[in-house]
């Protein structure tokens, strides 16, 4: 299928809005990217695992989520500014029942989000991976990179 990122994106974003009430997202979603091959219904559930992290663990500052087009990529990413991910679990964070910290004191989950999510993305074609700078309480960025779709390929002669 075809994916409209700006619509699925936008919907997680609707949906966690309601959800979090409290918080505040700020957005900035181009309105004219190229589609993408996938499942937009795989897509929405992987924004917004990535928004219910950024709930959970991004502290009381505003979230920001950002779709736009990179060359022959569509870049999508939601950031937070909580406490962050220390370096060397950056990519840990993504293995299947990792959680961080100690069990008593965490929020609930199953540590299961960003594995599914990294393997969605994956099976679209895109990669996924976590930034955070390597200073204390800094945040943490999530970045989604989809090729863009080749329409030309479906356009009759
Ligand atoms: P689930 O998503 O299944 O409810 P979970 O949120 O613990 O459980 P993941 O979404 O896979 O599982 O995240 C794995 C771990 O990565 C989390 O337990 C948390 O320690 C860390 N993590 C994920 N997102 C963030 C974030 N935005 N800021 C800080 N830590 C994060
Ligand atoms: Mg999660």
């Amino acid at each position: 299928d075809w994916i409209d990122v700006t619509d699925v994106v936008q919907s997680a974003v609707d949906r966690t809005r309601k959800y979090a009430p409290g918080r505040v997202i700020e957005t900035g979603i181009a309105t004219d990217l190229p589609l993408i091959e996938g499942d937009g219904v795989l897509l929405g559930q992987v924004l917004f695992n990535l928004l219910d992290n950024a709930v959970k663990y991004g502290g009381e500052d505003a979230i920001s989520v950002y779709a736009r087009r990179d060359g022959g990529d569509v870049l999508i990413s939601v950031t937070d500014l909580g406490k962050g991910i220390p370096t060397e679990d950056l990519d840990r964070v993504f293995e299947k029942f990792y959680r961080r910290g100690k069990p008593d004191g965490r929020s609930p989950g199953t540590g299961l989000g960003l594995s599914i999510a990294r393997g969605f993305v994956e099976a679209m074609g895109g990669r996924i991976h976590a930034e955070s700078p390597a200073v204390k309480k800094r945040g943490t960025r999530i970045v989604m990179r989809f090729p863009a779709a080749d329409r030309s390929r479906t356009e009759p002669r």
